[in-house]
């Protein structure tokens, strides 16, 4: 598969004329090859973004969000080919990506375009004048998305940001280009108008080129904490309006008054959903002494249970990890976890089902013994990687868990829902679950502090990110 940049309305080779090769994580073979776009591809598809600004912003609300419907309509009809690319993009099970990035992918499109419809300017009346608060586009935006959920995490951006008026330049990991690639063949099907969605494939520098430019507006990042700072130095000179949604290092607390079952349930799914290849992914395990060797023993169990296999069979559970690359950071974390006096309880060794030599493939792996200061328990892994840590009390177990820089999400297990309310509110991050997790209802914030990231995107507070309020008062004596 040879694919091409999208700009203008037209698929086009990239100026630079250099290419990436695409590698399939569950084999490591070739699966095709992807611009490595240039300044001139990048500042080719910003001006067609300025382009068609002022005629896309002027339409009416409703008018885009018929847009929004047109592009949920035609992405529903490739529902089982989104499924199929992701999976064979990223090395997720099928099964994932059917219930996950091809439902969300389908819905962002479908929510936003319902707000943007109900959306109505809000009046303050004074005494003597009304004010008028009004919601307007940005103007040119940079959407820079990674590959852990490609399709999903580029839609949950488009979607508000065209639908609130503004054009804009997409960049997706260069790890994942498949499903960014579908969307613009959805684009180009329903017709919207030229220039209001482009797109550049490449690595980080064409990332850069987008982020670093006077002609773009807005920047709206999702990726790793390093490179988020890296966007936010290139994006700030020009004050434009920035969004990151970065790393995170999400505490499972399990208090021993939990439904066992369901909880050892819950906590496997949040460890390894996607390989822990899922930023809110509760990757540190705190589990009150009195049901520490019950819980590990099921835990355990649970985890060894897990199929790993071929993505594409539908009863695999775990894929394959997004490189090689990813593959040596993440065992890495296993001999670190050796060096630091922790015990491999389960996996920590590549394993290869049959057949598929040649890709990303690791058993999931519990960490114990751990101090919960160390690299391990602190620092994002983002792989089939956990560590289990014991707790005496609560207070015990919202230290340990705000102790990171990270703070994303969380999740806390206990039949006690006033004691998981009282405790969610004392953990230092944007999101907490309590008895479940990654549970979403698209209209609450979504995003983390400290080194977690900057603003919220999800429901309002997507379109008070992508829009720029204005305040017209009106005197009448
Ligand atoms: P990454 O930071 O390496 O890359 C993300 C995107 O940024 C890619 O498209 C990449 O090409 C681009 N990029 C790289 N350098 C750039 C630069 N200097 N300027 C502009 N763009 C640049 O992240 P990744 O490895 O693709 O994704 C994994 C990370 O993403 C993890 O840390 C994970 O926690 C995080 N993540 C966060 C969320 C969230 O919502 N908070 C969601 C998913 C993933």
């Amino acid at each position: 598969m040879k694919l091409l940049n999208y700009i203008k309305g037209k698929f086009e080779e990239p100026g630079s004329a250099e290419w990436m090769d695409n590698l399939s994580p569950s084999t490591g073979k070739v699966i095709g090859s992807v611009p490595l776009s240039g300044e001139s591809d990048v500042k080719l598809a910003i001006a067609a973004a300025r382009e068609a600004l002022p005629e896309w912003s002027g339409m009416d609300p409703s008018g885009r969000a018929e847009w929004l419907d047109r592009i949920a309509d035609c992405l529903e009809e490739k529902f089982e080919e989104i499924a199929y690319l992701e999976s064979l993009d990223t090395g997720k099970p099928i099964s994932l990506a059917r219930s996950v990035d091809a439902t969300r992918s389908v819905s962002n499109f479908r929510f936003f375009s319902e707000m943007i419809r109900d959306m109505e300017d809000e009046i303050y009346e004074m005494e003597d004048a009304t004010n008028i608060v009004k919601l307007r586009a940005v103007g040119v935006g940079a959407l820079i998305t990674p590959w852990n959920l490609p399709l999903y995490l580029l839609s949950w951006k488009v979607a508000p940001a065209i639908g609130m008026g503004n054009t804009v330049v997409c960049k997706p990991s260069e790890l994942t280009p498949l499903t960014a690639d579908l969307l613009m063949r959805v684009i180009d099907e329903v017709g919207l108008p030229s220039g209001v969605v482009n797109l550049v494939h490449g690595n980080g520098n064409s990332g850069s080129m987008l982020t670093g430019s006077p002609d773009v507006d807005l920047v709206s990042f999702t990726g790793g904490t390093s490179t988020g700072a890296k966007v936010a130095q290139s994006a700030s000179p020009q004050f434009k309006k920035l969004s990151l949604e970065l790393g995170g290092k999400n505490a499972s607390i399990v208090f021993s008054d939990c439904d066992l079952e369901e909880t050892v349930k819950g906590v496997t799914r949040a460890a390894f959903l996607n390989q822990g290849q899922v930023c809110l992914c509760g990757s540190r395990i705190l589990v009150e002494d009195s049901i520490y060797e019950r819980f590990m023993e099921m835990f355990v169990e649970s985890v060894e249970s897990m199929v790993i296999g071929d993505p594409m069979d539908d009863d695999t559970e775990l894929g394959a990890l997004i490189s090689k690359q990813h593959l040596q950071k993440v065992q890495g974390y296993v001999s670190l976890a050796l060096e630091e006096g922790g015990q491999i309880v389960t996996g920590g060794e590549p394993c290869l089902p049959k057949e598929l030599e040649g890709g990303n493939w690791m058993s999931p792996t519990v960490i114990t013994g751990l101090g919960t200061e160390t690299r391990c328990s602190t620092e994002e892994v983002f792989g089939p990687f956990v560590t289990v840590h014991r707790f005496n009390s609560e207070h015990e177990a919202i230290e340990i868990a705000n102790n990171t820089r990270y703070g994303l999400a969380g999740s806390i297990w206990t039949m006690d829902l006033e004691k998981g309310r009282r405790v969610a509110e004392n953990i230092h991050s944007g999101m907490v679950w309590v008895n479940t997790w990654l549970h979403r209802d698209l209209r609450v914030p979504f995003g983390g502090v400290k080194d977690s990231g900057v603003g919220r995107e999800g429901g309002k507070w997507s379109l008070g990110f992508f829009s720029e309020p204005l305040n017209v008062c009106v005197r009448h004596d």
